[in-house]
């Protein structure tokens, strides 16, 4: 007999399940809470970019929306080996070794590119943001080498459009409340819509609705009082409300509580994310070229190695640095020799900036940073940092500063060229690492490992996937692997 599945959410984790579920012949019903021009969750408002295992250039061909690109002949794509992306995740662990989650998530991400490529999701190689110009060629950095086609609006639109293809159905407005269940096995839910409250019972239920970034309540109880002040990136809509339903019927709360993607962002942003704001907008008030200056909080001090590594090792840790800060803000600080490096979201018309001709007079225009400090602190920058290694963004190039307190470990140039800018930068959380606890098929876990019946978990809820950072690009790759893996088990119950 056709299986009946609810998937609760509609971003990129829940499509892949949707789909998923569809393959096996499935009955498949979405519900989304938000109305239809706020559907699609996180994932819309990404840039798209997924992170995965490859060999060759020849793996990515197949990816591609575009492999006649006359670019790629002239591009070194590299490799990015399973080892290197264990490596990657491992470096956020704290010691730890890879949980089941994350090897799942590096085994099965090459192949899930290509189940999503077979499904008529198309990727572009990140020229704008992954490489740089080196002798006439592109040379792609840091692991991370494709975007979907149309960044994340382009990937749920795909998504969307292949699960409605298949013959999956999706209602906006509607609220999953509660999971209905019957001798421990879930059943169906209880949702909330503009015609009133209702039940829907299934053979199974998937839930994919996000974390619990943009809940301050949930932000301070699991992650304490300041991070009520923080900024949401992304959806209004991911309140925790998959965590909670499950948590209510027995499910286990795993992975680190506090954990979190947050980067830093322009301080004057909205408080959160908007559909409403033109997307090129909402992600122009992102700043995440601190790599190539240095970061002052308030007391005018530096409080990070900002080139301890390439920023996509960096820049989801870097938002907790500056909420950490006195008052939850730091300046950026170039100078002209870096300014055509910088990305274009710090020429965005909106970008809060300020400059001077001289380090003395930058330093008072920096509000809220006592400008003794920042000078003092700026000038010892300069004459530490070692003038005999070439600056190469392209690479790890170790030109850094030698006897500072805290070092810059990589691309450390001198600020002399004129005009110095400066960019106020706050916190802005991305999403939630704790969650819930999954096993290999995606089955929710209860307090005692045990599977509860008819219940699948994908995308960001699931915690156990990043504990203490993550390497750029791996959150899309997370709800694909997990989603697909969640719907072909709730397909089969
Ligand atoms: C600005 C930004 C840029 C990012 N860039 C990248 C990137 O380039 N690469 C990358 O890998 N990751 C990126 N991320 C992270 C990425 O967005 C997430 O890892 C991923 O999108 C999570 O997908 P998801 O399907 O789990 O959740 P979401 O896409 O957030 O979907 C959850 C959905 O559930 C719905 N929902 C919530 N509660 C309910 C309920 N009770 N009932 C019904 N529906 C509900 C929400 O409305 C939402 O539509 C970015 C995030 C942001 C905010």
């Amino acid at each position: 007999m056709q299986k009946k599945v609810i998937i609760i959410g509609s971003g990129n984790a829940a499509l892949c399940a949707g789909i998923s579920a569809l393959e096996q012949g499935a009955e498949v019903l979405m519900l989304e809470k938000a109305p239809e021009a706020q559907a699609g969750g996180n994932s819309r408002y990404t840039a798209g970019a997924m992170r995965f295992v490859y060999h060759s250039n020849d793996e990515l061909l197949p990816l591609l929306s575009n492999p006649d690109d006359e670019r790629i002949s002239h591009t070194e794509f590299g490799i990015y080996t399973a080892e290197k992306f264990g490596e990657d995740l491992m470096g956020f662990n704290d010691g730890q070794p890879l949980s089941l989650h994350q090897k799942i998530l590096i085994n099965k991400s090459y192949d899930t590119m290509r189940w999503l490529a077979s499904h008529n999701v198309k990727f572009d190689p990140i020229y704008s943001r992954q490489t740089f110009e080196k002798d006439g060629k592109y040379i792609f950095w840091g692991g991370l080498t494709l975007e979907a086609n149309g960044e994340g609006v382009g990937l749920v639109d795909a998504e969307l459009a292949e699960f409605q293809r298949l013959g999956g159905i999706i209602q906006y407005e509607c609220e999953a409340l509660e999971l209905l269940t019957e001798n421990g096995k879930v059943i169906g839910v209880t949702c909330d819509t503009p015609h009133g409250e209702y039940e829907i019972e299934a053979d199974a239920v998937v839930l994919g609705c996000g974390g619990f970034e943009a809940n301050p309540e949930l932000r301070k109880k699991y992650m304490g009082e300041n991070w009520v002040q923080s900024k949401v990136r992304g959806t209004p809509h991911n309140m925790g409300a998959g965590i909670e339903m499950a948590t209510q019927i027995g499910a286990q709360f795993y992975g680190n509580p506090g954990g979190c993607h947050a980067v830093p962002m322009d301080l004057n942003m909205p408080n959160y994310g908007n559909l409403d704001i033109p997307y090129i907008d909402r992600k122009n008030y992102r700043k995440i070229c601190y790599f190539l200056g240095v970061m002052l909080n308030a007391n005018g001090e530096r409080f990070v190695d900002e080139g301890i590594n390439f920023r996509n090792y960096t820049y989801a840790q870097f938002g907790r640095a500056i909420l950490n800060q006195p008052n939850g803000f730091a300046w950026q600080i170039f100078d002209k020799k870096v300014e055509h490096l910088l990305y274009g979201e710090y020429r965005f018309w909106d970008a809060s900036f300020v400059e001077a001709d001289t380090l003395e007079g930058l330093v008072t225009k920096l509000e809220g940073v006592n400008p003794k400090q920042a000078l003092a602190t700026l000038q010892a920058y300069n004459s530490a940092v070692d003038t005999s290694v070439k600056f190469d963004p392209t690479i790890l190039d170790r030109k850094s500063t030698k006897g500072l307190s805290l070092n810059k470990t990589n691309w450390a140039n001198t600020f002399d060229s004129p005009p110095f800018k400066a960019y106020p930068v706050t916190c802005g959380i991305t999403f939630t690492y704790g969650g819930l606890k999954v096993d290999e098929r995606a089955a929710v876990l209860d307090g005692n490992d045990a599977p509860i019946e008819g219940l699948f978990a994908c995308g960001e809820l699931v915690g156990g996937v990043f504990y203490h950072g993550y390497p750029g690009g791996s959150g899309l790759t997370s709800g694909a692997v997990f989603g697909r893996i969640a719907g072909a088990s709730a397909g089969q119950v």
